[in-house]
């Protein structure tokens, strides 16, 4: 599959960590994928080298106005030693729509599945095979033409570096706190909200640096109009089981598209549980705790998966969500799509691509 790509093979390759004490984002592979956009040859080069620095004129287009996305997603270690993605494809399509939005030039979604496969590929050694670790894939895109008018760019360049990481919770699952934000706003529709880009987590940084300092581990974004109703958590999809039903705010515009929103509504479904993708309020939220009827609160993306809440601090009022307790269905969840991604449950959806 390597040979689509040119490869430069480094010459001073590092020392692999120490399973036990990888931490997230913090160690790098030994090489790097890099593509390159003009507008007379397209996406054209893609190539394997080592990795590092990336030379860029102080003119950069992405320095000055931000046209720059990203994505992430893993590839585990199977019990077999097998090497495998979840979804990588959801990625590509991902990729596509955030492109569109940014004005940044389409990649070929089977090109850029396939860039991804050939670097985990190259560096596959690098994929710890410890229980609960995982080589963390990280594509993006950004404007690299030098000039300092305000227009789409002409030029890019595609980069995909790798990063063994350990598990987000060193023993198990943990519920978090959550301050809900009722001061900053994320996104609104008609806005970037849906796009993976660094704009919108340049943005959210003040708002989670006064949600730590309160000792809260992440905020909970509220509309970006009214306030009102319930958006996100942090940099995660935010789920609600109210009463034997699953609430979690439709795609308008405002929300990102998780890929393990997705896959934790599919299953759901499959289960039985009735999901509604409805906008709902924060009071209703808080109403329905007041009734006893507020069972989990969870947030799902590829970093966590599931990431269960035990309490939520909303305009000083302060609720318990099922007695600081992970949920039931937040365990199973994590379970199934953990189970999946790493082999020990069987793919019955075609999720899993080997590389
Ligand atoms: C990446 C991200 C998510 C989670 O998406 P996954 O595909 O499940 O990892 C949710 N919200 C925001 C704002 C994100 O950037």
């Amino acid at each position: 599959m390597n040979t689509q790509f040119k490869i430069t093979k480094t010459d001073r390759p590092k020392q692999k960590p120490d399973p036990d004490t990888l931490e997230f984002g913090t160690v790098f592979t030994d090489h790097m994928f890099l593509m390159d956009y003009n507008k007379s040859s397209g996406w054209h080069d893609g190539r394997i080298v080592p990795y590092g620095p990336i030379s860029l004129d102080p003119a950069a287009a992405v320095l000055h106005y931000s046209q720059t996305m990203f994505e992430g997603l893993k590839a585990y270690r199977a019990k077999d030693g097998s090497i495998q993605l979840f979804r990588p494809d959801m990625n590509a399509k991902r990729t596509t729509l955030t492109n569109a939005r940014l004005c940044i030039p389409p990649i070929d979604e089977d090109l850029f599945v396939n860039a991804i496969k050939a670097i985990v590929d190259f560096d596959r050694e690098w994929t710890p095979n410890k229980e609960n670790t995982s080589l963390y894939v990280r594509p993006f895109i950004f404007a690299n033409e030098a000039f300092l008018g305000v227009r789409p760019a002409e030029q890019f360049i595609f980069v995909i570096i790798l990063s063994p990481v350990g598990s987000y919770y060193k023993s198990g699952l943990a519920p978090t706190k959550i301050f809900v934000e009722d001061e900053y706003v994320r996104a609104v529709a008609g806005g970037t909200g849906f796009a993976k880009i660094g704009g919108n987590y340049a943005m959210s940084l003040k708002s989670q640096e006064k949600a730590h300092a309160h000792g809260f581990s992440q905020v909970l974004w509220l509309d970006g109009v009214e306030r009102k109703y319930v958006e996100e958590i942090g940099t995660s999809n935010a789920f609600f089981v109210i009463g034997g039903e699953i609430f979690t705010a439709p795609l308008t515009g405002s929300i990102l598209p998780g890929i393990t929103r997705d896959s934790v509504i599919t299953l759901l479904r499959e289960w039985g549980f009735p999901v509604r993708e409805e906008r709902f309020s924060i009071q209703d939220i808080y109403d329905a705790h007041e009734k006893g009827q507020l069972d989990e609160v969870f947030a799902t993306g590829t970093a966590t998966v599931i990431s269960p809440v035990g309490l939520m601090r909303w305009s000083g009022r302060e609720i318990i969500v099922n007695n600081g307790n992970i949920g039931h269905l937040s365990q199973k969840l994590y379970d199934e799509i953990s189970g999946i991604q790493t082999g020990l449950i069987e793919d019955r959806h075609g999720w899993i691509q080997k590389v």
